[in-house]
């Protein structure tokens, strides 16, 4: 055997550095369209219509364990569960409000951690969900924005952690007996529509009726983005009409470009037409989110130039008292700056309510635990 080396044949002791092909998380039926599902069930070698009794196992009776679908062949089983992979573990659980908020971190199947909060109210179940490992907007008062991005979520990694929250209150573990989740809002770690098809994908599987997916109303699911303007066009494009929400958090280019870095790309001005674009096409009210920043971004003139870019448009206006991150020199507005902020939006005819602050001394929000961590 010669001993000149070819070109990409290392020669004997030479070290070779194989670019590591970055691992994606398994397939997991939830990725997978009804018509996908009845393909890999064909590939496994079982009759198509085995996919419909597979969703309706996972997606109505929440289960991914094979062994307890006693209705498919015993000797079926066995292969059936190479579409439940194991995509999420949990590795913490926090609970507060008498066990109605409940946190949970996540560790992905190659160590990456992503949080979800459930929260159940009289009138509702809100999961919010995580939809990227870290995030790489890069908001400087944002938990997740410090770390950076991991990497993006698959479409069954978002779906399974509604699923899990699902689970959890059809098994009456949350006090207020037996309930469903009824809302979902993609305001956990990541920028969703920075991994869009996955997102996408999860929407349609949340929505979509049993056997395909949950069966939970298109209005009851929110995407929140930091305004990735051709994104907001697509989606509008997908005919789902869920719910937009634009993290604004400034009415002016020379603030929103320091507290929303993506706003040196897409301005106010542009960020705002694609949200009244994406209300006319969707009938859909747009959520604009405003965190209140003491003596950064609360003062009256600031709430004035808000009211008059959103007055008169199809728009909700969602104050959150900024939580603090640790490290931060930043805090939440006074309380009289805080009301005076809403005063003048209501001046303007403009609908604004504060959001409450749940699960706060659970590091409810964004990315808190996950840092931590
Ligand atoms: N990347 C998406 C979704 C993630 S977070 C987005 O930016 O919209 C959901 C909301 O929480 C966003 O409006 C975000 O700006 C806000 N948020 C992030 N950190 C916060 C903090 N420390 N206090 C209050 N709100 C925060």
């Amino acid at each position: 055997m010669s001993t000149a080396s070819q070109p990409g044949t290392p020669a004997p002791g030479q070290l070779t550095f194989v670019a590591p092909r970055r691992a994606k998380p398994a397939r997991h039926l939830a990725d997978l369209t009804m018509a996908e599902r009845r393909a890999a069930v064909a590939e496994l070698g079982e009759k198509p219509f085995r996919a419909d009794q597979l969703s309706r196992h996972y997606f109505e009776r929440l289960t991914a364990d094979p062994s307890l679908m006693t209705d498919l062949p015993a000797a079926a089983r066995d292969r059936f569960a190479a579409l439940f992979p194991t995509l999420l573990t949990p590795v913490r659980e926090l609970t507060t409000d008498g066990g109605t908020t409940r946190k949970t971190l996540w560790r992905l199947f190659d160590g990456a951690l992503v949080e979800s909060v459930l929260m159940r109210y009289p009138d509702r179940a809100t999961m919010c969900v995580s939809s990227q490992a870290g995030c790489g907007m890069n908001c400087p008062f944002c938990a997740t924005g410090q770390a950076g991005l991991t990497r993006n979520m698959s479409t069954a990694e978002i779906v399974e952690q509604v699923v899990a929250g699902a689970r959890t209150l059809a098994a009456g573990e949350v006090p207020g007996g037996p309930g469903r989740v009824s809302n979902v809002v993609f305001m956990g770690m990541g920028e969703p529509l920075a991994n869009y098809r996955a997102v996408v994908g999860a929407v349609r599987r949340l929505v979509e009726p049993a056997p395909g997916g949950l069966g939970i109303s298109a209005r009851g699911v929110t995407v929140s983005t930091v305004g990735l303007v051709p994104a907001i066009g697509k989606l509008a494009d997908e005919g789902l009409p869920v719910t937009l929400a634009l993290s604004l958090h400034a009415p002016d280019d020379e603030l929103r470009d320091t507290l929303v870095p993506i706003n040196t790309r897409w301005k106010v001005a542009e960020v705002l037409d694609a949200a009244w674009d994406y209300a006319a096409r969707t009938k859909r009210r747009v959520s604009i989110e405003y965190a209140l920043i003491k003596d950064v971004n609360d003062q009256e003139w600031r709430a004035d130039l808000l009211g008059k870019l959103v007055r008169n448009k199809l728009v909700h206006v969602n104050l959150i008292p900024l939580n603090p991150t640790p490290g931060s020199k930043w805090t939440a507005s006074r309380p009289e700056d805080e009301r005076a902020f809403v005063r003048r939006l209501q001046f303007h005819g403009v609908p604004v309510t504060v959001r409450d602050t749940r699960g706060r001394e659970i590091d409810g929000a964004c990315g808190q635990l996950a840092a931590a961590e």
